[in-house]
């Protein structure tokens, strides 16, 4: 079997000022799995990751951090 290193999208909440944003969550299983689940992100905060964006994301609301680390 194997694990590939991907990366998922997931969606911080807001907090504060600071806007919701898009991280990028390591992942070394099935991202089924992962749905929902809040899970650290590489710039070392928790998300929410959902299936429904891939990552990388699009947009203005990308963490910019996540973006660097994770391509
Ligand atoms: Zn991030």
């Amino acid at each position: 079997m194997v694990i590939s290193l991907t990366f998922v999208a997931a969606r911080s909440r807001a907090h504060g000022p600071t806007a919701a944003l898009w991280h990028a969550v390591e992942v070394h299983r099935a991202p089924d799995d992962l749905d929902g689940a809040c899970e650290l992100t590489v710039c070392g905060v928790l998300a929410r990751v959902t299936t429904e964006r891939t990552w990388p994301a699009t947009g203005t609301d990308v963490c910019p951090t996540c973006l660097t680390h994770a391509r």
